[in-house]
């Protein structure tokens, strides 16, 4: 039994049973809070608000008024409160714990974002406002693309798409325009196998065929295969560097020439930019178009269906073809470039209804300035220090996919389960059970069983090696054939296993009250 300086007891050296052989009065486990929906704790009769009577009044809807209750769950205040805490418990986030998703960037939140955002000159103003009432907010974003062109190396950029697979759509759309004006019908955008889901989504969706292109063993694009896929049908490429596999495609140069000499755009997926922020410019490695994660690479709040940002950045080739609006500075006034009729052709045309996410813009740029050029670079760095050290850490008891260092997160597979009876999935499990989100499972596809695994610059060394012990007391006991450890998990979750594939295509959106 261990003791604290104050002499009591922190640990009795007993492990709590898994299933306690009771159940609570209440329903609830301990601190674990049991809660309901609150169409079934509220009613707008329970409200704590007294509204009072309306009185005789002549109706103005001739006759079309509801005649029915609006079915609205009303709560006193307490309760209201207490049911959104309650939820908020039972969910998982960056600021309870390392979040090591991979392709996903899940780092800090710093609160100095979170202040700037709420300042009431950006909070609380309207895309519909004067632009002469909004300069402040104009010169911000103007600062944001500065930033952002300067640190990709590229002449253009439009800030307003609204996520990373919106920006990918922007790129694939400024493309087609650049085609569409030089009377070019090409038919067919090219994809590595280890792309992102949304990559070939994207190319269907604006009426692409899209053509696959094997790796190599060492996790790269082929880049022969590449040239002989390359022909006067292909539009453009889209690849992704670092890649999925955590690897910086070091032929980039001799992909992005090939793809040119074919007549083709170069679309990169710049949602791993966060490994080479400050250290490798898109524009010098011959990218054409290039979204970024403003919730990934800049720190912007991610998950939970957060609003995203994803800015494209374009090419001298490609810049024309921008979409609209854009903040022009007109005589030292700023204002937003809007459609007029007979002036922008050239542009795509426009992906949001206004400017885009302006309270992601401030964090961003919040983050930015906060740690300037050489933090941004130490960002990257330290990004990148972290992947390897977990990398070198975990592969003599995991499977690291590729030989050598990684970017900024590590990639394993599951040959180290094999004859264990444990799936990824499993493994996946377990880690609920250590307090951990799981890492990225089954991605990228080229790998068998992928666990992508992306600890960011934001996790101090002891966070990293408290989930390293984890990880490791997790493969050891999985290979000391512990299987019920693993197949029953999670066991501590509020609840265990769930059907994700009935969830995922039958999924429950919508309270139906009991009969
Ligand atoms: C996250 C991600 C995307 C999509 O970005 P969203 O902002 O989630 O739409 C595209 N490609 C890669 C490689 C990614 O990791």
């Amino acid at each position: 039994m261990s003791m604290n300086n104050q002499g009591r007891p922190t640990d009795t050296g007993e492990t709590a049973p898994i299933t306690p052989d009771f159940e609570s009065y209440s329903g609830h486990k301990g601190l674990r809070l049991a809660e309901p929906l609150i169409h079934e704790i509220g009613n707008a009769e329970s409200s704590g608000v007294d509204v009072p009577d309306c009185g005789d009044f002549d109706m103005a809807l001739g006759g079309l008024q509801r005649s029915g209750k609006m079915g609205i769950p009303g709560l006193p205040e307490p309760d209201a409160v207490r049911h959104y805490t309650r939820l908020s418990r039972k969910n998982y986030g960056i600021d309870m714990g390392l979040f090591p998703l991979g392709s996903c960037t899940m780092k800090h939140n710093p609160r100095l974002n979170e202040k700037m955002a709420r300042l009431p000159g950006f909070a609380d103003i309207h895309p519909l406002q004067p632009v002469s009432s909004v300069q402040g907010a104009l010169a911000l974003m103007e600062e944001l693309s500065h930033w952002i062109m300067t640190l990709t190396g590229m002449p253009a950029v439009a800030l307003s798409p609204k996520a990373g697979a919106h920006g990918e759509l922007c790129g694939i759309m400024a493309i087609r325009t650049a085609l569409e004006a030089r009377g070019d019908a090409r038919q067919v955008i090219l994809v590595p196998d280890s792309a992102h889901g949304t990559n070939p989504a994207t190319a269907t969706f604006c009426g692409y065929s899209v053509k696959s292109i094997p790796g190599k063993a060492d996790g790269r694009v082929d880049l022969e295969a590449l040239k002989s896929a390359l022909d006067d049908t292909v539009a453009g490429v889209m690849i992704t560097n670092p890649n999925t596999c955590g690897l910086f495609e070091h032929e980039i140069r001799d992909i992005a020439d090939a793809i040119h000499d074919a007549g083709a755009f170069f679309y990169c997926d710049g949602a791993n930019f966060t490994a080479i922020m400050g250290k490798a410019r898109p524009g010098d490695l011959g990218v054409d178009a290039m979204h970024l994660n403003l919730h990934k690479t800049f720190s912007t709040p991610h998950g939970g269906g957060g609003p995203g940002s994803g800015p494209v950045v374009f090419s001298a080739a490609l810049a024309d073809h921008a979409p609209i609006p854009y903040v022009m500075d007109v005589g030292g006034a700023l204002t937003m470039k809007e459609w007029k009729d007979g002036e922008a052709d050239s542009t795509l045309g426009r992906m949001t209804a206004f400017h885009g996410q302006m309270g992601m813009y401030v964090r961003a740029l919040s983050y930015m300035l906060s740690h300037g050029s050489d933090g941004l670079k130490q960002a990257a760095e330290d990004a990148v220090l972290s992947a390897n050290y977990l990398l070198a850490s975990l592969k003599d008891v995991m499977s690291a996919s590729f030989d050598g260092p990684c970017m900024h997160e590590a990639l394993f597979d599951d040959r180290f389960l094999k004859d264990t009876g444990v799936t990824t999935l499993d493994f996946a499990k377990a880690m609920i059970d250590e307090g951990f989100h799981p890492m990225t499972m089954y991605f990228p596809l080229v790998v068998q069983g992928a666990m992508l695994i992306e600890p960011t610059e934001s996790e101090s060394k002891g966070n990293l090696d408290q989930f390293i012990r984890s990880m490791r007391g997790l493969a050891l006991e999985a290979k000391a054939g512990k299987v019920e450890r693993f197949k029953g998990a999670p066991f501590y979750a509020p609840l265990r296993r769930l059907d994700e594939t009935q969830a995922a295509r039958k999924p429950i959106l919508r309270y139906i009250p009991p009969e």
